[in-house]
């Protein structure tokens, strides 16, 4: 399946993909949230449909999409999972994962504007597979750890680095600003991606390409991943982990390249969909 959010922010209404066409959901009578995955219901919205599918009023094209979870318990970030991008940041290869947060209420729709946080002057991009979690997870083994995946989604993890790297601390403060986690378009169940360590994902920037990569290169792929953060907390129905970024973010460059007003940022990745964000300056 794919499940996507649409409408006004804060007023979205599920919707999900039905031969070919995106219909809403409404009538299901539940939103994509904690107790939609914990309560086993991608099965019960897959036999509703069944019987329903044929009866929902279709989504316009026209529509605005909100992230396809309803706000998450936490957002979970992987540093430096591609090899290629360790080297360009003149990073070594961790030998563990490198965990860091995203604060939940930097996300927002797939196509909705990217807004330059005050005095940012270093806004960077990261085209991004990111993982929802399906039911809690709390100290499950590699083997395992697919059954507690929902679905795949499309994220790109925007990121401040003057913040991030030059004012000292933790990451979270490069990684949290308002409109920093685009999220979509859809959330896609794994039974439609045939191996997630073969998707190409990409971005451009202006119609130029920066990104891409293959999640053939992860360092840490999504079994060890759930299992590794699982050690650390539990994750929640609904949780996303983002998996970390190829090669070709703006601070790789030389010179590096940021964002300014008005570029326009273009992603995908094979089978999860495509987004885009126009860069605004408004404050
Ligand atoms: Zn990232």
């Amino acid at each position: 399946m794919k499940l996507f959010r649409f409408g006004q922010p804060g007023a979205e209404k599920p919707g999900v993909i039905y031969q070919d066409k995106k219909i809403e959901v409404s009538r299901f009578g539940e939103d994509y949230d904690e107790d939609f995955f914990a309560q086993d219901g991608l099965n019960r919205l897959q036999s509703w449909l069944q019987t329903h599918g044929a009866g929902c009023p279709e989504v316009n094209e026209q529509e605005r999409l909100g992230p396809p979870v309803y706000r998450p318990g936490k957002i979970v970030c992987v540093g430096l999972n591609y090899k290629d991008h360790a080297a360009e940041s003149n990073m070594d290869l961790p030998k563990e994962p490198i965990l860091f947060f995203k604060a939940t209420s930097s996300l927002v729709g797939p196509n909705d504007d990217l807004i330059l946080p005050k005095g940012s002057e270093k806004t960077d991009w990261e085209v991004e597979l990111a993982v929802v979690i399906g039911k809690k997870a709390t100290y499950v083994s590699e083997a395992e750890a697919m059954q507690y995946v929902a679905g795949y989604c499309l994220h790109n993890d925007y990121s401040e680095r003057a913040f991030q790297l030059e004012r000292s601390g933790q990451w979270v403060k490069g990684k949290s600003c308002d409109t920093f986690a685009p999220l979509g378009p859809y959330l896609v169940t794994p039974d439609e991606i045939p191996d997630v360590h073969q998707l190409r994902l990409w971005l451009e920037v202006n119609g130029e390409t920066k990104q891409d990569g293959n999640t053939s290169n992860l360092i840490f792929r999504v079994p060890y991943l759930v299992s590794y953060i699982s050690q650390f907390m539990s994750l929640l129905p609904g949780d996303i982990i983002s998996t970390g970024t190829p090669a070709g973010v703006g601070l790789g460059f030389k010179p590096p390249q940021f964002l300014k007003e008005g570029d326009v940022v273009s992603l995908g990745i094979e089978g999860l969909g495509e987004s885009q964000q126009h860069v605004k300056k408004i404050f």
